[in-house]
C-alpha cells in the first residue's frame, strides 16, 4: 500500500525577524492558521539562531515546527561560530535546513560536510530539510539530473536506509530561489520525481514514504498548481513567508 505523505509547508526567514519581530510574527500565524488537527500541512518556521527561543515559545502547543537555517557536524570545539545539535536541542528545536543555496554559494558549505551533518541531525532527533537544485546553467546545459544525482547521493551516502524517509529534501532551483521566477508545475513535478526515484534507487519503500518539497518564489497565487502535482509533498517558501498572511494562504494551498 503506498504511504500517505502529509505535506509540509516551512517558511525560510533567511536573514530576518529580530526577537521582537518573530514575536509578533507568530502570534500573527496563530491567529491566521486552523488548528494543528485541522491544517492541510504540517507547518513549520525556519529562524535566525536568536529568534528560535522566542519562537518555540510563542508556537509551544501549536503544532508548528520551529527550525534552524544550519548546524554544525560538530558537537564542541574550536569551531568559532558554530552551533550544535545539542544546543538547538537545548532550546526544543525540531528541525533543520541543512544545504540551502545560500549557504552553498555564500558559505562554503559542501556536499561532503552535508554528509557529516545529516546524520549527526538525525541522530540527535533534529529533523532536516535537505536542499537541492541546479543552476540555470546547469538546467539549459542539460545538467539538471546529474547535479541532482551528485548533491542527493552525497549528503544522503551516510544515512542509513531505515532513516531515509525521516530527512525532507527542498528542491529549490536556483534560479528560481528570490527571483520571482518559479518553476512551472510540470518543471516541479519532474524534478521533484526524479529526487523520489534518486531515492529509490536506496530503498523503495523510502523513496515512497520521503517528502520532497518545492522551493523557489513560491507565493499564495501559484501554490496551489504547484502542491497539486504528484510527486510535490509541500513547499519550502523564502520571501512569501515573510507576510504571515501569504504564509497562511500557502499552508491553506496545501488543502
Ligand atoms: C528559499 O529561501 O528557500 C526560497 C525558496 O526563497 P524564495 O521563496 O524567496 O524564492
Amino acid at each position: 500500500m503506498m504511504p500517505e505523505r502529509t505535506p509540509y509547508i516551512a517558511g525560510n526567514w533567511k536573514l530576518w525577524g529580530t526577537r521582537a519581530q518573530a514575536s509578533e510574527y507568530c502570534e500573527k500565524l496563530l491567529a491566521l492558521l486552523p488548528d494543528a488537527s485541522r491544517r492541510p500541512a504540517d507547518v513549520g518556521l525556519c529562524v535566525p539562531f536568536t529568534a528560535l527561543d522566542v519562537c518555540v515559545e510563542a508556537l509551544a502547543g501549536s503544532g508548528v515546527l520551529v527550525c534552524a537555517q544550519n548546524m554544525s557536524a560538530e558537537e564542541s570545539g574550536a569551531y568559532t561560530g558554530e552551533i550544535s545539535a545539542p544546543m538547538l536541542l537545548e532550546l526544543k528545536v525540531d528541525g533543520v535546513v541543512l544545504g540551502h543555496s545560500e549557504r552553498r554559494a555564500y558559505y562554503g558549505e559542501t556536499d561532503r560536510a552535508l554528509q557529516e551533518k545529516l546524520p549527526v541531525a538525525l541522530a540527535a532527533g533534529l529533523k532536516p530539510i535537505l536542499c537541492v537544485g541546479e543552476t540555470e546553467d546547469e538546467r539549459e546545459a542539460g545538467d539538471m539530473e546529474r547535479k541532482l544525482r551528485h548533491q542527493v547521493g552525497e549528503a544522503l551516502h551516510e544515512v542509513p536506509d531505515e532513516r531515509l524517509a525521516d530527512v525532507v529534501i527542498a528542491y529549490e532551483p536556483i534560479w528560481a530561489i528570490g527571483t520571482g521566477k518559479v518553476a512551472s508545475p510540470e518543471q516541479a513535478q519532474e524534478a521533484i520525481a526524479f529526487v523520489r526515484a534518486l531515492v529509490g534507487g536506496r530503498s523503495e519503500e523510502a523513496a515512497q514514504a520521503i517528502r520532497v518539497l518545492y522551493g523557489g518564489s513560491a507565493k499564495p497565487d501559484n501554490a496551489a498548481e504547484i502542491l497539486a502535482q504528484t510527486d510535490v509533498d509541500g513547499a519550502l517558501v523564502g520571501g512569501a513567508s515573510l507576510d504571515p498572511e501569504d504564509f497562511a494562504r500557502i499552508v491553506a494551498a496545501a488543502g
